[in-house]
């Protein structure tokens, strides 16, 4: 038997940042993994430029920059052009090229360094949950064991056992189409190649080879048919209308245009984030994206509710805000989808010349990449949004917001020296800034997003409902 705070089931994207959260709050955690090493090939190539400002608030997002190519437009599907980021709502302008797996080879050190157990080629088969806790069993291959948690956090993707086994509705559409992706290399150019009846091969480069992306024809009743190098070939000569020789595959794969949603998110002691919660068409490269930011939201929430501190209703503000964002994800993803499909449909144009207006790519981008986040709506422009990570001074030291975040902790940022008395549960941190004239103090979440801003004349007033909403019970200076 093992006992844990959290149990963990799924090393990907989702699973490692919510396990390095967790432990940076001091949470003991557990991931069971049931691969036993990280697959040889990657299946998603970006970080998007909201995934990289919630890196940023944790310190992670320099390195991987450093790492990947910068490329100064969201992805979008189905419209002419791109949509750019210069102006955007972000501190990060851009989509970095980086392999998914490189990302989480990151996020794994992180969260190893920070204590967590990864427990790999281990496989949760089942749990049953108390009021207390919840018990998982665990197959290594060889035998099975128990392992005792407080909370489970079903981060295992699509086909999430843990979603099953919770009872957790998945409503949604049925894909209406498949398509098969082969890593091969091949003469073919990049881009598309369009055969005589008017559809196309995609070919995406990759490093030292390209990655084949062809509709198909007649898919088998069983979508987990293995994808051969014999039926990918047929498919393309057929799309083609002329045999185009693939070699050296190095993955094959099937996907379709499905998309669900998770009904709940949280389930009493068990969770859901990432694609255990939310599946969507292949539009706009999002879905990495959308995992981190579902465990970003959700570590610092589950860390204060096992250790006893969280305010009354604060985890199910994490199905609340990314519930809310996952349906905005499924909206988005099939409307690219439809557009693609649209042709000359007057509503398709009208959102080509929307997108062809400065202002109306921006606010598309925003949109597209979940930049537009706000858990708050109404108030000041910072309420309920990620702040921006402006330049700062403190104690005669130049520093930046985002800084600020690095611990996991929730921040009064106090830019008139007079919310020193406010330092139960909280960073107070006095400082002073160029670029925020009409702002005297800002609580921020442990995830960045603005809980209370306060404003030349306002005050307090306001502050400790926001702090006993997001921050718990603590006591509030006599002044307020
Ligand atoms: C071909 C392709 C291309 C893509 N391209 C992009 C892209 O360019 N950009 C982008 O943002 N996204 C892309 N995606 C989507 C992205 O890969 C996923 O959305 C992302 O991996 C989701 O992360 P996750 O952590 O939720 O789930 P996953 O990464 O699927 O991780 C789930 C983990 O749980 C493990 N697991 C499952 N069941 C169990 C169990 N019972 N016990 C223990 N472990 C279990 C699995 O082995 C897996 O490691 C692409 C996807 C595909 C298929």
């Amino acid at each position: 038997m093992l006992e844990t705070d959290v149990l963990i089931a799924g090393a990907g994207p989702a699973g490692l940042l919510l396990a390095a959260e967790l432990a940076l709050a001091g949470v003991r955690t557990t991931i069971v993994e049931r691969l036993p090493e990280r697959p040889p090939y990657c299946r998603g190539f970006n970080l998007n430029a909201r995934a990289l400002d919630l890196l940023a608030r944790r310190g992670l997002a320099e390195g991987l920059v450093a790492e990947g190519h910068r490329v100064p437009h969201a992805p979008v599907t189905g419209l002419p052009g791109p949509l750019l980021l210069d102006g955007a709502a972000t501190d990060h302008p851009f989509s970095l090229g980086i392999p998914q797996t490189r990302v989480e080879e990151v996020l794994e050190a992180r969260a190893l360094e920070l204590g967590v157990e990864i427990l790999r080629g281990h496989d949760l088969r089942s749990f049953t949950q108390s009021a207390d806790d919840v018990a998982a069993v665990v197959h290594n291959g060889r035998f099975g064991r128990t392992v005792r948690a407080r909370f489970l956090a079903g981060c295992d993707g699509s086909r999430s056992i843990v979603r099953k086994q919770a009872g957790i509705d998945f409503p949604g559409a049925d894909a209406r189409w498949y398509a098969l992706l082969g890593d091969v290399e091949c003469e073919l150019p990049y881009g598309p190649s369009a055969g005589p009846d008017g559809r196309s091969v995609f070919v995406i480069p990759r490093p030292g080879y390209v990655r084949i992306v062809v509709r198909e024809d007649d898919p088998p009743s069983d979508k987990n048919t293995p994808v051969t190098l014999e039926r990918l070939q047929a498919q393309v000569d057929a799309v083609l209308g002329r045999h185009v020789e693939l070699r050296a595959p190095r993955w094959l794969s099937r996907f379709g245009d499905a998309a669900r949603l998770a009904s709940r998110y949280r389930s009493g002691r068990v969770l859901l984030a990432g694609d255990a919660a939310h599946i969507h068409p292949p539009a706009g490269a999002i879905g990495v994206n959308v995992a981190l930011d579902d465990a970003f939201n959700l570590g610092w929430k589950l860390a204060a509710t096992v250790h006893g501190t969280a305010p009354e209703g604060l985890l199910d503000t994490y199905h609340e805000e990314r519930h809310a964002a996952g349906s905005r994800i499924l909206a988005n993803t099939r409307a690219q989808v439809a557009l693609e499909e649209a042709g000359e449909e007057p509503w398709a144009d009208l959102m080509r010349r929307v997108a062809a207006h400065p202002a109306g790519n921006r606010a598309l981008a925003e949109i597209i990449t979940g930049l537009d986040a706000c858990y708050e709506p109404g108030g000041h422009p910072w309420l309920g949004r990620l702040a921006p990570d402006v330049p700062l001074q403190v104690s005669g030291t130049e520093t930046h917001l985002a800084a600020l975040l690095h611990a996991g902790r929730p921040v009064l940022l106090d830019l008139t020296g007079s919310f020193a008395a406010w330092s139960a549960g909280m960073e107070v941190v006095a400082a002073s800034s160029s670029s925020t004239s009409d702002i005297e103090a800002v609580l921020l979440r442990p995830d960045g997003h603005v809980a209370w801003v306060g404003t030349p004349g306002s005050g307090e007033a306001g502050l400790a409902a926001a702090v006993h909403r997001w921050v718990g019970d603590v006591p509030v200076p006599a002044s307020a």
